[in-house]
């Protein structure tokens, strides 16, 4: 069998690390390539001894330097900065690219191995959010293959028939059901929400990921990012795409057909499934995720989510409906807020403050090329630094 060869962008983080462990189950189907991480050098220094990738790249000069001592013995070629990230998402040695940068500094590399016609396994929907459109476009152009990593849009790409093409009609689909866990503050007292902490956001109660998307999911811009993410990836009208709030995080999401069948995934919340579908799709591996024991969970419930505790949701139902740099520009706040957040100078509830003042002051304007999605991205991060200014302590 001649091994699929890997980079893995984003290596030191929780979708990074989980590949690694599905990679490191299957040394005879996999090579790694390529490991960056941005500064996690231990973790990737780890990373690279039991990977033995022939190239790493980290954030910093001065890091690279340091690695590269570290890992003389192994022969890796360390190397650092932006451009290094685009560099080995298109190595012409590579087979697939795993794009698990978070936010939109993921949104040059992954963009590289689309236009190197990779197969992509998209984790970063920062990037997909900001460029919509256009990225499908070098998509299709390229010949690229896209496979989705984020559990809910995994879960539909394994209830829509294989033969999809685009076309929701055609194979009969009337909805998308994309279920939300409601993260840690579905239920607590509304007059609470003011005063959380970064600690308490990033409790999850299903999911053990990333500080930002932690962050998200307490918001629920999470899923809103995810409502822009399913309208590009399965050409999907906003009004097609429903969230469902589903606490125990089983059912993955749905996909509602005209003749009153629904298909759905399940499983143990494991971001290791839907990784290991992407990486030998369509065949099938073991992920070392436990099949779900249905007794055990007995009981399975669903909500309608309230906009008025998630004002994020609608927020990001609004820029997708405006269109244009709107989901670009509703990207950056977020990302400019949730830091601000998470460094604990904005208050938790002005994250949806910060976002919609933001969406409020930068004009909605046509995105046609790559030119554009980075200047909505500057915009948007402008705007919600100046809204900052106004909430921050
Ligand atoms: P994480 O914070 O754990 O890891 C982020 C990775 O990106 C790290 O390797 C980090 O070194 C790297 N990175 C950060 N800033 C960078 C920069 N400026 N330049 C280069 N590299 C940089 O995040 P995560 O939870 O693994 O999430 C990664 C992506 O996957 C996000 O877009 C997230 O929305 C998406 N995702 C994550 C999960 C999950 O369960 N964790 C589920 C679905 C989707
Ligand atoms: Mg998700």
């Amino acid at each position: 069998m001649t091994r699929q060869r890997l980079t893995i962008l984003g290596a030191t983080g929780s979708i990074g690390v989980s590949t690694l462990d599905v990679v490191a189950r299957h040394p005879d189907r996999f090579e790694v390539v390529a490991l960056t991480g941005h500064r996690r050098l231990d973790t990737l220094e780890t990373q690279c001894r039991r990977h033995r990738p022939r190239y790493a790249v980290v954030g910093a000069e001065e890091d690279a330097s340091y690695l590269a001592k570290a890992l003389a013995s192994i022969g890796t070629e360390v190397l650092a900065g932006p451009h290094a990230l685009e560099q080995v998402a298109a190595l012409s040695e590579v087979d697939a690219v795993m794009a698990a940068i978070v936010g939109a500094a993921g949104l040059p590399p992954t963009l590289a191995a689309v236009r190197a016609g990779k197969r992509v396994l998209l984790a970063n929907k920062e990037a997909l959010v900001m460029a919509g459109a256009v990225f499908m476009a070098e998509v299709k152009q390229h010949g690229a293959t896209l496979l989705p990593i984020d559990s809910e849009h995994n879960a539909v790409f394994q209830s829509l028939p294989g033969s999809f093409a685009g076309d929701l009609e055609r194979v009969g689909v009337r909805k998308i059901l994309l279920t939300a866990s409601g993260g840690p503050f579905r239920s607590v007292p509304l007059t609470h929400l003011a005063h959380v902490t970064p600690e308490e956001a990033c409790a999850h109660p299903n999911w053990a990921m990333g500080r930002k998307i932690s962050v998200d999911s307490a918001t629920m811009m999470n899923k809103g990012l995810e409502v822009i993410e399913a309208h590009w990836l399965f050409n999907a009208a906003p009004e097609q795409i429903e969230v469902v709030i589903h606490p125990q995080s089983v059912i993955h999401s749905l996909v509602q057909y005209v003749d009153g069948s629904v298909m759905a995934e399940l499983g143990n919340p494991d971001m290791r499934t839907p990784i290991a579908h992407a990486l030998t799709y369509p065949e099938r591996i073991e992920a070392g995720v436990a099949s779900l024991d249905l007794f055990q969970i007995a009981q399975l419930h669903f909500e309608r989510p309230d906009l008025q505790r998630f004002p994020c949701l609608g927020l990001a139902y609004r820029a997708l409906a405006a269109g244009g740099n709107a989901p670009a520009v509703l990207n950056a706040a977020n990302e400019v807020a949730v830091a601000s957040f998470l460094e604990g100078r904005l208050p938790f509830l002005r994250i949806a403050d910060v976002i919609a003042a933001t969406l409020d002051a930068v004009p909605v304007t046509a995105v046609t090329d790559m030119a554009a999605v980075f200047a909505a991205d500057a915009a948007g991060r402008d705007a919600a630094r100046q809204a900052l200014a106004r909430w921050c302590r």
